[in-house]
């Protein structure tokens, strides 16, 4: 292979190779299809030093002008779709259109923290005193994501880290790189040197980034192991964390649901992106009542839907992003199957290589397979049936995950009831999962720390300052 790359990192305005590649593979065809630079410890130090040394100039930038600019920047993006979305398709996988679709989310959840405005507060307002409370920026942030939604997840870094005043490390995860180090270079004409800087590189760079001194907080998406190693990295600087991990997503349906009409919206739920969602369906109970009819619609959508490369036309799931996941996934229907699990539904697949996993969908699973117990990041579903609804409940939350969970059922109240008391950050009726700009989005238990997106996401990336003035008299 060609080691020579187009793609280059962004450290302090300037466009940087490195002295050695890393090999992004296509994850359609198991190949790799372009070399990007592998970040050295050096490199690293030197973007935080850039992001550092810009951090004075853009904390200073009067508000709106930030806003500004970031605004341009998101235009840009906006308008590079045709560019950045196939670089989306050829690293992560997904098909073309919905490529397109990450980049139209990620323009409309950035564009909605820049419409939040974080103004002064004032707290008391006496003949005496007078205290406000501002939002200050932190400084440098290091942005860190997977794989699954590589556009989307830098811009709900990039987005909140700018507006409020700081300056970014940004990295990537070394199985999609491609389109973010674009993203860099595209917000160099938007941005003075320093203020984004996009490196590329393993886990290694990573662990180095959130234990540098200089780094003030670390907004990071991505395993929950990684995220418990980046907490004690960060202890002994106290660095602020967002951290936005993994999850397995419990969907309650109620006696009164109707089968055929909710099957599409669960089905998706779970397989929309080849099933590599944070926040997907994971574990499905069903009434026993309810149980076949419930499988036997989803297998009815699922039957309509084509696996194959994000290329080609007409084509609704593409492969699973990178190997080790495709072997995991694998593993872990071939144990439930061995283990007792029925198949409801098995899809087809395209002949040749590439990382493609059969929709499949399995019945008289038990709590006690890994497909239940564990996050499974693939198109696998597995459906439990049940007698007692509080026995689901407690099934639903008896994980260490938190991220999202849903209920579904026709009497509204009745399913936001039980939604309620579902352990999770998300708690969804009749959908999984459901975001928007405005609305904050985070796990509890090992599902995260901290939320992003809306007012609050926006306020994770500034500290508090408590201006109090006292006055004569
Ligand atoms: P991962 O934790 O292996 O890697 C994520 C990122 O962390 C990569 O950039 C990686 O290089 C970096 N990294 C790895 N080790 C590191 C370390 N010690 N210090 C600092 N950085 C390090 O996760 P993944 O396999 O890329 O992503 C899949 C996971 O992400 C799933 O569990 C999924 O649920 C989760 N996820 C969560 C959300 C969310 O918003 N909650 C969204 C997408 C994915």
């Amino acid at each position: 292979m060609n080691t020579s790359t187009p793609f280059l990192m962004t450290i302090g305005g300037q466009r940087v190779a490195a002295a050695r590649t890393l090999a992004v593979v296509d994850p359609a065809t198991g190949d790799p299809f372009v070399a990007v630079p592998e970040c050295t410890p050096d490199q690293l130090d030197e973007a935080v030093a850039a992001a550092q040394r810009a951090f004075a100039g853009w904390a200073a930038t009067p508000s709106d002008e930030r806003r500004r600019r970031v605004e341009a920047f998101i235009d840009r993006v906006a308008a590079s779709a045709d560019e950045l979305a196939p670089l989306i398709t050829r690293e992560q996988g997904k098909p073309l259109p919905k490529a397109k679709s990450e980049i139209n989310s990620a323009v409309a959840f950035a564009r909605g923290y820049a419409a939040v405005k974080l103004e002064p507060q004032v707290l008391r307002d006496t003949p005496t005193q007078r205290a406000e409370l501002h939002r200050r920026p932190l400084g440098v942030v290091a942005g860190i994501t997977a794989w699954n939604y590589p556009v989307l997840l830098a811009m709900w870094k990039i987005a909140p880290a700018l507006l409020t005043g700081n300056t970014m490390v940004l990295k990537p995860s070394p199985f999609t790189p491609v389109a973010t180090l674009r993203l860099g270079e595209i917000a160099q004409e938007f941005f003075p040197p320093g203020v984004l800087n996009v490196v590329c590189g393993g886990n290694d760079i990573g662990a180095r980034l959130t234990q540098h001194p200089a780094v003030r907080k670390v907004a990071f998406t991505g395993s929950v192991a990684t995220g418990k190693r980046i907490m004690g990295a960060a202890a002994d600087t106290l660095k602020r964390l967002t951290l936005e991990l993994g999850g397995n997503d419990a969907g309650i349906v109620l006696d009164d649901a109707d089968p055929a009409a909710i099957a599409a919206d669960l089905f998706w739920g779970k397989f929309a992106n080849c099933g590599q969602v944070c926040a997907a369906l994971k574990r499905l109970y069903v009434p026993r009542a309810l149980h076949d009819a419930v499988c036997v619609e989803m297998a009815k959508v699922a039957a309509k839907v084509k696996v194959g490369r994000g290329t080609e036309e007409g084509v609704d799931i593409g492969p699973i992003q990178n190997k080790p996941q495709y072997e995991r996934v694998r593993e872990m229907v071939d144990e439930a199957i061995a283990q007792g699990a029925r198949i409801v539904f098995r899809g087809d697949v395209p002949s040749g290589p590439g990382y493609f996993l059969p929709l499949t969908i399995l019945a008289d699973v038990t709590p006690q397979m890994r497909v239940v117990r564990e996050e499974v990041f693939g198109p696998v579903l597995g459906v439990m049936a049940y007698d007692d609804v509080e026995e689901a409940l407690r099934q639903a939350n008896e994980t260490e995950y938190g991220l999202g969970g849903s209920v579904w059922g026709t009497d509204i109240e009745r399913a936001t009831a039980l939604a309620a008391r579902l352990e999770s950050g998300g708690a969804w009726v009749n959908q999984h999962p459901a975001m928007g700009p405005d609305i904050p989005f985070g796990g509890i238990k090992s599902s995260g720390i901290g939320v992003e997106l809306g007012r609050m996401g926006l306020e994770e990336y500034t500290s508090v300052q408590v201006l109090n003035v006292k006055r004569p008299g």
